[in-house]
């Protein structure tokens, strides 16, 4: 089997890769268990150590870096270097806060000692998406590796040049031989991979549908598995809301990746009263955005990252405009590149509303009070990220505690920050990374007692 990297933009084959075989996958899966009877023994200066090489050597390539992903998934160069700096300061992070996490942590009880120790687990597989192709590997395996773990890699199939990238970032870092790998193969052989008596546990980032096809094979051989999928994130608009800066990030929240983000604003509930002035503001943002060759300084929004998905997105709304949405801008396509569409008077009934939209499709609808914003706003599948936007503070943590998603953003747009957890709620899956939550997902959480 073999799989190209197609530059979105140009349509053009820029690198082959050879799938593994059988045999291949079972020798990197020994490799990988030796690095980690090794690793584990390692104190946490030596783990701190590869981290903070891994953070010099991204911030010493962020130009190389960033071109591989541009080239390959077709998010624009300033968005790619943002995501190569974000890796590194990832890894600074954990360097700053691993020990700490780990620490033993003493409890008082009748014994004459006892405690929670976090000890490593094994192999950890992750299985990944293309739409940020260092940050979910970084995001997923730094944390992983700092707790003393080894990990493997299923890249997305049309991400296998940002694949190697990583391995070799992780050579260069002089990581011990086969802590990191990354495995050639496609969706079909991660049950394989899964099955492996030496493989602890797997962490999925991707769609719900496969996402539940990955939580199946974990359940079937008893791994622990974390999950972060899809998301369809309302942007809430109070009317005491700053409506241009609520536009200003909204817009970007939505248009970033060329609106391939789990956490993009997706669906926008605004109140009626403020409508209009959003409305028109909105349009006018979205129609200012530069489009064109990712690998041009100043293009704000390059192509979609696979022709398959563009379609899927025409289609969601070609049936949303049947159903009655209004088209104020874009819907047009060329080559890759689905134009920046605003969309009005959205409803429930329609895809945009109730599937996730994995493109630059901004949607819009207007509720009438707070109560049925939030309704609104719960009435999905996912939940994932949401954001509010108002100036009464009070009333926003009040509101936040309403909203079924793992992550409240007010005044500002959804992100990941790695001294938060990230993850979701409902279909958008379980488990956490980043922060203390995420080093510990893929511990063995022992209990001591000493009497
Ligand atoms: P995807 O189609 O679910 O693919 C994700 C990974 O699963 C790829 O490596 C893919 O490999 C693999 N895969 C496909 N079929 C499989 C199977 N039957 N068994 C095992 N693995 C299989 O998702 P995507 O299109 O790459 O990513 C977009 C989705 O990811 C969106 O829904 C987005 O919201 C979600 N996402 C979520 C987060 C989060 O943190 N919650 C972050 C980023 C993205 P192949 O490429 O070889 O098919």
């Amino acid at each position: 089997m073999e799989f190209k990297s197609i530059n979105p933009y140009s349509d053009k084959v820029i690198d082959t890769h050879k799938g593994m075989s059988d045999k291949d996958i079972e020798k990197s899966i020994e490799k990988s268990y030796r690095a980690y009877k090794s690793w584990k023994r390692k104190g946490i200066e030596e783990r701190v150590k590869l981290l903070t090489s891994l953070s010099e050597n991204l911030k010493e390539n962020v130009d190389n870096y960033a071109q591989i992903i541009t080239q390959e998934m077709g998010k624009v160069l300033t968005e790619s270097r943002a995501e190569v700096n974000k890796c590194a300061s990832l890894c600074d992070y954990y360097a700053s806060y691993a020990e700490e996490h780990l620490a033993d942590e003493g409890v008082s009880t009748e014994a004459s000692y006892s405690a929670v120790q976090y000890q490593p687990l094994g192999i950890i597989l992750g299985v990944m998406p293309w739409n940020y192709p260092f940050w979910q590997v970084m995001r997923f395996a730094i944390p992983a590796l700092a707790a003393g773990n080894s990990v493997l890699i299923k890249h997305a199939s049309n991400v296998f040049s940002c694949a190697k990238a990583i391995e070799s970032l992780f050579v260069l870092s002089d990581a011990p031989e086969g802590l990191f790998q990354s495995l050639t193969i496609d969706g079909k052989t991660v049950e394989k991979v899964i099955a492996s008596p030496m493989v602890e546990a797997v962490s999925f980032t991707g769609s719900t549908q496969v996402g539940s096809k990955i939580a199946t094979l974990a359940g079937k051989y008893i791994k622990k598995s974390v999950l972060e999928l899809g998301g369809s994130d309302p942007f809430i608009v109070l009317s005491d809301a700053d409506i241009e800066k609520a536009v200003e990030v909204g817009v970007r929240a939505r248009m970033q990746n060329a609106g391939q983000s789990c956490i993009a604003a997706k669906r926008f509930i605004i109140m009626a009263d403020v409508a209009d002035d959003f409305m028109d503001a909105a349009r006018a943002k979205v129609a200012s955005l530069k489009i064109g060759n990712p690998m041009e300084e100043g293009v704000q929004m390059g192509p979609m990252a696979r022709q398959d998905l563009v379609y899927s997105l025409n289609e969601q709304l070609s049936e949303s405009l049947m159903k009655g949405a209004g088209l104020i801008a874009g819907g047009k396509i060329e080559g890759n590149i689905f134009h920046p569409t605003l969309l009005k008077s959205i409803t429930p009934e329609m895809p945009v509303f109730y599937e996730e939209t994995f493109g630059p499709m901004m949607s819009v609808c207007t509720v009438e009070s707070e109560k049925e914003a939030i309704d609104f706003a719960n009435m999905s599948d996912f939940g994932l990220g949401a954001s509010i936007w108002t100036s009464d503070l009070d009333k926003a943590k009040a509101l936040s505690r309403k909203i079924e998603a793992g992550n409240v953003f007010v005044n500002a747009k959804v992100t990941s920050h790695p001294k938060l957890p990230f993850g979701g709620v409902k279909s958008s899956g379980y488990g956490r990374e980043l922060s203390s939550f995420g080093i510990k997902e893929f511990t063995n959480i022992q209990s001591l007692w000493i009497d």
